[in-house]
Order: C-alpha cells, then structure tokens, then sequence
C-alpha cells in the first residue's frame, strides 16, 4: 500500500514529462501493477489514497484513476504546467497521449508517407514498434520516434474529440 503511495509521488513529481518521460512511464506501470495485486488480495485502497491526498495536496483518486486508465487518459495534476508541443510548442490538448499538435501530428504522417523519415531511432517509445518514425524532441527531454500507426492512433483520437 505504502509501495502505491510512492508510485502515485512519483507520478505526481515526474508529471511534467507526461505524456513520454521515461520516469514517469516507468512510475506509471510500477502503480498499475502494485494497484492490480492490491485488488486481487482484495485491499480496498480508497481510505488511504484519500488521506494520500491530504498529505500532497493532490487529487490522488483522480490521479490513481487516470494513471490506471493510460494511455487512454493521462495523469496529469490539477497543477501541471499546461503541455506543449514538442515539435512546434504549441499548446496541446490535455487529452494528448503523442507530445504533439494535431498540426504537427499531420506533418509526421506526411513525412512518413513520403518515406521521409529523419530518426536516428528506431523504437517507437509509445508501442515499442521496431520502425523509424517522426522524431520530436519531446518537451526538451529527449528525443521520440513516433511510428506511423501511433501517429495515425492521434489523429482518430483528435477526430473524435
Ligand atoms: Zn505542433
Ligand atoms: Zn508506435
């Protein structure tokens, strides 16, 4: 329980790196796991992610619920800066699970279907595809290679509000 706690800090500190820091994924599915065993040995969490949220100031049951549901929703904080573009630094939507603009998520399946791809990477950071895709440099922290099904993924989710 304690362990969940810490997870949900982590979430909580790394949170500016939603959606894509390292950290802050790794804190993510430490939380989905511990939260999974929990259940099956049928602790009932809410009492202490109530007091959680006394202690930190934070909407730790939202939190815990968005961090469960990702990448379908993403944990940010009532206090996160608002998230930007990688590519142009526009503002994006909160919603966002790619670090991108819907401007810009456009330009990278243009580039890819011009088979234009400038990465040097090879992974896909969301799917773990094997692929050269759009490279951003993500929120200043390091460099992403979205594939094109992940850019495609964004662009239905845009479409459908
Ligand atoms: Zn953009
Ligand atoms: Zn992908």
């Amino acid at each position: 329980m304690e362990e969940l706690c810490l997870g949900l800090r982590d979430v909580g500190v790394s949170n500016a790196q939603l959606p894509d820091g390292e950290d802050v994924r790794e804190a993510i599915s430490r939380v989905k796991a511990l939260s999974a065993e929990l259940a099956r040995r049928g602790v009932d969490v809410s009492s202490r992610i109530a007091r959680l949220s006394t202690e930190t100031n934070w909407d730790m049951d939202l939190l815990l619920r968005e961090t469960l549901g990702f990448p379908r929703s993403v944990p940010y904080l009532a206090s996160t800066p608002d998230p930007k573009c990688g590519n142009c630094g526009m503002p994006i939507s909160r919603k966002a699970v790619l670090a991108l603009c819907p401007r810009c998520v456009a330009q990278g399946l243009g580039q890819l279907a011009a088979g234009r791809s400038e990465s040097h990477l090879d992974t896909c950071p969301i799917c773990g595809r094997q692929e050269k895709g759009f490279l951003v440099y993500a929120y200043g922290l390091e460099w992403m290679n979205y594939c094109g099904d992940c850019l495609e993924d964004e662009r239905a989710r845009e479409a459908a509000g």
